[in-house]
């Protein structure tokens, strides 16, 4: 997957941005007891998963087939799934390879849930099959409870970290680097990708002005200036997407350039 900013710059971008009233969202560690899926039709299993791991705090739901896991997926957002392979309706590797692929999600799966693979098939090529189809961890059964808990608690705490690096709020609008998302009051826009590289951009100081020429550079990677119209045709896409009735977003500072606040356009 193609991300537009290196890790490190989002990094520097956050500790310079707590300051200006911006925060970084951190509710997936707010939840005391997160919600853990686990997708396995074998109910003695399915059932000891679950015991155990409610008496370490966690919340755990159930699914017996790839289709009820798929349901409650969508439907709970849980911050991680358990998946089994051998389903009676479904390979779960065929599960895992749809919530991985964002445009056959279509929205409504995350497709950066971390999913622990817990499975009979447990040679090596059945280990690479799985990671290469999107799980983030491989358990071959039979396995011991402890095991499982330990990294079930390791992918949680790689996510929760993650996270708190890719997500930036300003007012109502709520942007997420990694998924490349953007919600306005809890709504999600849709930006091509220089829209939302422009937004990244602005969003890394929503109070300062950024340069055209600047912004030109440091999105579509232009040395000489004069291709301002690109920009200003982006902007006003972006502007027009992000707003609504209460609140407008990307301001225009004539002769200067742009800035991403949350309040009244002023031009
Ligand atoms: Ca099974």
């Amino acid at each position: 997957m193609s991300q537009p900013f290196p890790d490190e710059s989002l990094n520097v971008n956050l500790q310079g941005v707590d300051r200006d009233g911006f925060e970084a969202l951190s509710d997936m560690s707010s939840s005391s007891r997160p919600t853990v899926l686990i997708i396995e039709d074998d109910a003695a299993t399915r059932r000891f998963i679950a015991d155990n791991l409610s008496a370490d705090g966690y919340e755990p739901l159930e699914a017996d087939s790839a289709g009820s896991g798929r349901r409650i997926l969508a439907g709970d957002r849980p911050a991680l799934a358990i998946l089994d392979l051998g389903l009676p309706d479904r390979d779960g590797l065929e599960l895992l390879a749809e919530l991985r692929d964002r445009d056959r999600g279509h929205g409504e799966l995350d497709p950066h849930l971390p999913v622990l693979v817990v499975s009979g098939r447990g040679t090596e090529l059945d280990r690479i099959r799985g990671l290469a189809r999107g799980a983030d961890d491989y358990l071959p059964k039979p396995f011991g409870y402890g095991e499982l808990r330990e990294r079930v608690a390791a992918l949680l705490r790689r996510s929760k970290m993650r996270g708190l690096a890719g997500r930036i709020r300003v007012g109502e609008l709520e942007l997420d680097a990694m998924a490349r998302e953007v919600w306005v009051e809890g709504r999600e826009v849709y930006l091509a990708k220089k829209e939302f590289a422009l937004l990244r951009a602005l969003a890394a100081a929503p109070t300062r002005v950024f340069a055209r020429e600047q912004l030109l550079r440091d999105v579509w990677g232009f040395r000489s200036p004069g291709r301002t119209r690109t920009l200003d045709s982006h902007a006003s896409r972006l502007r027009r997407k992000l707003s609504t009735p209460r609140s407008a977003f990307v301001v225009n500072v004539w002769g200067v350039g742009y800035r991403l606040i949350d309040g009244e356009v002023e031009d």
